[in-house]
C-alpha cells in the first residue's frame, strides 16, 4: 500500500462517530442521527458526508480527493452491519441519499429514495419482502418492489439528471386512466413494471443514456445531485430570507432504507414532544399506515393522530413514547420527530429542536424550568424579544366561522382589517373619509408610499419578506403581507381574484402579518393578553393564562440579571406614564419639537418673524410658561426618575407653512386685492430659510447657537419645571441633552449659558441638573475625548449617527431602493432598523471608549431608534452603555434582551 504522504481530511462520518454539536459539519440532520444512534435508539444505520466536502465540490467543481475511497469504506461498513450488499441481486441493502445543512431548509433541496435498485436487486427485493413478511402474500410483496424502482427512477430522473417532472407524472396518469383506477395504490405489479419500462424510456430520451444499473454510481450521482441542491434557485432564495450563509453548504446523509409500505403493521409518521402551537404537554402527532414519508408530505390520504397508533400496535407506540420522553430530557427541549414502523419495528428517521410559536416559546421554556431540566437563565436565552414583540401585537379572533382563503408571506406583523383599495391614491382618499382600507397590489413601488402610510394594512401578491412592500411596511410598523401568489390581482380592473372568488374595491379583508393569513370579511380582533399584563390589568399571579405566567417569570428573571437600564422616549405625560408602567426607568429621550405645534405654531412664527430684540423676547416668553407647564407633567410621572429632555432639533421652517402653499396664498390674494403684508413677510421668511438638505442644515445646537434666547427659554422652562415639582414633593431630576453637536466649542457655548440659567433658577431647592448632549454626527464620536470635558453624559442618536455615517438620508432611503440593497444582500437588515455593527458601530465603540477615558463617570446611553432593536440591545450591553432607550411599547422587548445579552454565553446559538 502506499504511504500517505499527508494526512487525509475527514469527510465522513459513522452515524456512531458524531454528536449533535457537530451541526457544522454534519448538518442538523446528521448530527441528530448520530445523537441518537449513541444513545441507543432504533436508528437505521447509515453514514454522513461532510459540509467541508460539500463546499470543496461547490468550489472547485469536483468531490474532493478521498471522498470516493471514504465513502467506499464506510459503504463497507455499513453493507457489513446489514448483513447485505448495496443493490445485491438476491437480498440487496437499499439507501435514501438525503440533505441536511446546518439550519433547516424544509424542501428547498434534494432526497433521492431507494438507491440500489435496478432490473436485478428488484426482484430479490420483492423475494425478500415477501419472505419476511408477517402475512405472506407475493402479490403484495412483488407491488412494493416494483413501486420502489419506478420512484426510484422517477426521483433520480428528475433530482439529478433533470428529466422534467411532469412527464413521469403523465406516464402515471396514462396507466391510471387505462386501467379506469384513480389512485396509485390500486396499482398492481404488472402495471407499475410497466411504468418502470415507461419511465425509462423518458430517462433514455432526455439524458441520452440508460438508467444506471450499477448501486454505486447511482449512489455518486445522488450525492453529487444533493450538493448541487444547495444552489438551486428556491434554496438561494430561502437563505436569502432567512439570512443563512450561502458558504455553509450541505450535509448528505446515506442512511439504510426501511420501508413504512410494507403492508398494514408498517406505516411513517411526525411526532411532537408537546404541542409546538400552545406549548401545552401532551401528544401531538400525525400517523399514516402503510406509507413512506413523501406519502404524508403529499397530501394523497389522510393521517390518523398519533393516539390511534396505540391501537394499532401497541408496542411501537410504547416505545415512541418512551424515546419522545427520553429525547425531550436529553435535548432538554420540544422535539420534533419522524420515524417509520416496518412491519412491527420502530426506526426512528430524524429529530431536532422543533420550531414553535412565539407563545409556545415562553410557556415551554416555563414548563421546562418547573421540570427542573433547565434554569431561569436558560429559560430567558431560549426566548427572545422578536417573540415577545410578536405577542404584543393584537391578534385575530378566530373560530372555525374563519377559514384562511389564501396564505403569504407574514412580512410585517399584527392584525388588519379594512376596505381592498388598488391605488395609493384611492388609499388615501378613503382614508381621509375615515375608512380602514387594505392596499393590495401586486407588488408596491415608491410610488406607493402615500398610500401604504393611509392604509391599515398591505397586501401583495408578489416578493417576499425582503420586497419593498416588507420593508417599507416594517419600517413603518405597518402590518404586510406579501407573495400571496393565489391572488390575481387586477389593478385596472380593481379587483383581484382568489380561490375562485373575486374581491372588489370596497370590499373588506383581514390580514395577518404574523401567519400571512388573508380573510375575506371582518375577523374581529382582540387585545394581546401579554400587553394586558404589562399595562397591569391582568395579574399574572391570579390568571391561569399560561402564557402571561411565563412572560411574568421569565421577564423577573431578565430584569433581575440585565446590567443595562432600560429608559422610554416619550414626549407627552401620557406616553411618560405607559413607558414607566411598561417598566421604563427613565425617559431617555423627550423630544421638545411637539410643544412647538399646534396653537403654539403661532407663537413660533412671531419668534422667526420677529425683526427686533423686543419682538422675539415677547414671543420666547410667551412660550416659556407653555413649555414649563409639558415639563412639570412629564417630571409629575416620572417622579424620581430621570428625564433627559432635548433641545429644540428640527429646522425652524418646519414649524413654517410649506413654500409652495404660501406662495399660492399670497398670489391669490394679491390678486383679490388683499392685504397681504403678513403674509408676505412670512413668505419672505420661508424663503430666506429654505434649505435644500435640511437635514444637514440649520437644526439642532446650530439653532441655540444661531437664534438668541431660544435654547435659554427652554432651559429655564425645564430647571423652573422641575423647582416647582420639587416645591409639590415630586422628585424631578432633569438632564438635558444637546442635539447634533459636532464640536466641543458648540457645547461649551451652550452649556455656559445654560449653567448660569440653572444656577440662578435652581436656588436652594436641591434640584440638580445634567447637562450632556447626543452623539448623533460623526465627527462628535470621533472627538468624543474632548467633548466629554464638556458633557456629564452621552447619549447616542444612532438614526442620524447611521444617516450622517452612511451618508443615507433617513427620510428618503428605506422606500427609494433599500429593497434593492437588500435584494443584493448589501445588507441583511435597514441599518436604520438594526444597527450596523461594523461601521455606525465603531463609532459609538470609539466614542464610548474614548468618552469614558475622558470622564470616567461619564453615563451613556443611546435614544435612537436602535435602543429597541433585539440584535442592537446586545452590542450596546457589549460596549458597555449603561442604558438604552426606546419607545414605549417597546421597552419590555429592551428589557428581555437587555437580560438576554447580560447571561448569554458567547458562541450560543438561539436560531
Ligand atoms: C437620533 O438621531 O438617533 C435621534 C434620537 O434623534 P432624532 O431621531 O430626533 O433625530
Ligand atoms: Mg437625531
Amino acid at each position: 500500500m502506499a504511504v500517505q504522504e499527508t494526512v487525509e481530511r475527514k469527510y465522513v462520518y459513522d452515524f456512531a462517530e458524531g454528536n449533535k454539536d457537530l451541526k457544522d459539519l454534519l448538518g442538523g440532520k446528521g448530527a441528530n442521527l448520530a445523537e441518537m444512534t449513541n444513545l441507543g435508539l432504533p436508528v437505521p444505520p447509515g453514514f454522513t458526508i461532510t459540509t467541508e466536502a460539500c463546499q470543496e465540490y461547490l468550489a472547485t467543481g469536483r468531490e474532493p480527493d478521498g471522498l470516493a475511497d471514504q465513502v467506499a469504506a464506510h459503504l463497507a461498513a455499513l453493507e457489513r452491519a446489514m448483513g447485505r450488499c448495496l443493490g445485491d441481486p438476491d437480498d440487496p441493502l437499499l439507501v435514501s441519499v438525503r440533505s441536511g445543512a446546518k439550519f433547516s431548509m424544509p424542501g428547498m433541496m434534494e432526497t433521492v429514495l431507494n438507491v440500489g435498485l435496478n432490473d436485478r436487486s428488484v426482484v430479490g427485493l420483492a423475494r425478500q419482502a415477501a419472505g419476511s413478511g408477517e402475512q405472506a402474500d407475493p402479490a403484495g410483496a412483488d407491488r412494493f418492489a416494483w413501486d420502489s424502482y419506478r420512484r426510484l427512477i422517477q426521483m433520480f430522473g428528475k433530482t439529478v439528471c433533470e428529466v422534467p417532472g411532469e412527464e413521469f407524472e403523465h406516464a402515471l396518469d396514462d396507466v391510471k386512466r387505462a386501467r379506469g383506477i384513480r389512485d396509485d395504490v390500486e396499482l398492481d405489479a404488472d402495471d407499475l413494471r410497466g411504468l418502470v419500462d415507461a419511465y425509462k424510456k423518458i430517462f433514455r430520451k432526455h439524458t441520452g443514456r440508460d438508467f444506471p444499473q450499477e448501486p454505486r454510481e447511482q449512489l455518486d450521482l445522488a450525492v453529487r445531485a444533493v450538493f448541487d441542491s444547495w444552489n438551486a434557485e428556491r434554496a438561494v432564495l430561502y437563505r436569502r430570507q432567512e439570512r443563512i450563509p450561502a458558504s455553509l453548504g450541505t450535509a448528505v446523509n446515506v442512511v439504510a432504507m426501511v420501508f413504512g409500505n410494507l403492508g398494514p403493521d408498517s406505516g411513517t409518521g411526525v411526532a411532537f414532544t408537546r404541542d409546538p402551537a400552545s406549548g401545552a404537554q401532551g401528544i401531538y402527532g400525525d400517523y399514516l399506515a402503510n406509507a413512506q414519508g413523501e406519502d404524508v408530505v403529499a397530501g394523497i390520504r389522510n393521517t390518523i393522530p398519533l393516539q390511534e397508533l396505540e391501537r394499532l400496535d401497541k408496542r411501537s407506540y410504547d416505545e415512541l413514547l418512551d424515546i419522545m420522553a427520553r429525547l425531550e430530557r436529553h435535548y432538554r427541549d420540544l422535539c420534533d420527530i419522524e420515524f417509520t414502523i416496518e412491519r412491527g419495528k420502530l426506526w426512528m428517521l430524524q429529530t431536532r429542536v422543533g420550531k414553535r410559536t412565539a407563545a409556545a416559546a415562553f410557556v415551554i421554556a416555563g414548563q421546562l424550568v418547573d421540570e427542573g431540566l433547565i434554569d431561569l437563565d436558560e429559560a430567558l436565552h431560549r426566548v427572545n424579544g422578536a417573540q415577545l414583540a410578536q405577542l404584543m401585537f393584537p391578534r385575530f379572533q378566530l373560530d372555525h366561522e374563519f377559514q384562511a382563503v389564501a396564505r403569504g408571506i407574514g412580512a410585517s406583523p399584527g392584525a388588519a382589517v379594512g376596505q381592498v383599495v388598488f391605488t395609493s391614491a384611492r388609499a388615501v382618499e378613503l382614508a381621509a373619509e375615515g375608512k380602514r382600507v387594505i392596499l393590495v397590489r401586486r407588488e408596491t413601488n415608491p410610488d406607493d408610499l402615500q398610500g401604504m402610510i393611509a392604509a391599515q394594512g398591505i397586501l401583495t401578491s408578489r416578493g417576499g419578506k425582503t420586497s419593498h412592500a416588507a420593508v417599507v411596511a416594517r419600517g413603518m410598523g405597518k402590518t404586510c403581507v406579501s407573495g400571496a401568489d393565489a391572488l390575481e390581482v387586477d389593478v385596472p380592473a380593481r379587483r383581484f381574484t382568489v380561490a375562485g372568488q373575486t374581491v372588489a374595491e370596497g370590499d373588506v379583508v383581514s390580514i395577518d402579518g404574523t401567519t400571512g393569513n388573508i380573510y375575506l370579511g371582518e375577523v374581529p380582533v382582540m387585545p394581546s393578553e401579554v400587553v394586558q399584563y404589562f399595562e397591569g390589568t391582568l395579574d399574572p399571579e391570579r390568571t391561569d393564562d399560561a402564557l402571561v405566567r411565563a412572560v411574568h417569570r421569565i421577564m423577573g428573571h431578565a430584569d433581575q440579571r440585565r446590567r443595562l437600564a432600560v429608559r422610554a422616549n416619550a414626549d407627552t405625560g401620557a406616553d411618560a406614564a405607559r413607558a414607566r408602567r411598561f417598566g421604563a426607568q427613565g425617559i431617555g429621550l423627550c423630544r421638545t419639537e411637539h410643544m412647538f405645534l399646534g396653537e403654539r405654531r403661532e407663537l413660533v412664527e412671531r419668534l422667526i418673524l420677529a425683526r427686533t430684540d423686543d419682538e422675539r423676547e415677547k414671543a420666547l416668553a410667551a412660550l416659556l410658561p407653555l413649555q414649563r407647564a409639558d415639563f412639570v407633567e412629564i417630571f409629575r410621572e416620572m417622579d424620581g426618575l430621570p428625564v433627559t429632555v432635548r433641545l429644540i432639533d428640527p429646522p425652524l421652517h418646519e414649524f413654517l407653512p410649506p413654500l409652495e402653499q404660501l406662495a399660492v396664498n399670497v398670489a391669490v390674494a394679491q390678486e383679490r386685492g388683499e392685504d397681504v403684508a403678513q403674509e408676505e413677510a412670512l413668505l419672505a421668511a420661508v424663503r430666506r430659510m429654505h434649505e435644500e438638505n435640511p437635514m444637514l442644515g440649520l437644526r439642532g445646537v446650530r439653532l441655540g447657537l444661531v437664534i438668541p434666547g431660544l435654547f435659554a427659554m427652554q432651559v429655564r422652562a425645564i430647571t423652573e419645571a422641575a423647582v416647582q415639582c420639587a416645591r409639590d414633593g415630586v422628585t424631578a431630576r432633569p438632564e438635558i441633552m444637546v442635539p447634533l453637536v459636532g464640536a466641543v466649542q458648540e457645547l461649551e457655548t451652550v452649556r455656559a449659558e445654560a449653567e448660569r440659567i440653572i444656577a440662578e433658577v435652581v436656588g436652594g431647592s436641591g434640584v440638580e441638573v445634567l447637562i450632556g448632549t447626543m452623539i448623533e454626527v460623526p465627527r462628535a464620536a470621533l472627538t468624543a475625548g474632548q467633548i466629554a470635558e464638556a458633557a456629564q453624559f452621552f447619549s447616542f442618536g444612532t438614526n442620524d449617527l447611521t444617516q450622517m455615517g452612511w451618508g443615507f438620508s433617513r427620510d428618503d432611503v428605506e422606500g427609494a431602493f433599500f429593497w434593492r440593497y437588500l435584494e443584493l444582500g448589501i445588507f441583511g437588515i435597514s441599518p436604520f432598523e438594526s444597527l450596523d455593527r461594523d461601521g455606525v458601530g465603531r463609532l459609538v465603540r470609539i466614542a464610548a471608549e474614548e468618552g469614558r477615558a475622558a470622564r470616567p463617570d461619564l453615563k451613556l446611553g443611546v435614544c435612537g431608534e436602535h435602543g429597541g432593536d433585539p440584535d442592537s440591545v446586545h452590542f450596546f450591553h457589549e460596549v458597555g452603555l449603561d442604558y438604552v432607550s426606546c419607545s414605549p411599547f417597546r421597552v419590555p422587548v429592551a428589557r428581555l434582551e437587555a437580560g438576554r445579552a447580560a447571561v448569554e454565553t458567547t458562541g450560543s446559538d438561539s436560531r
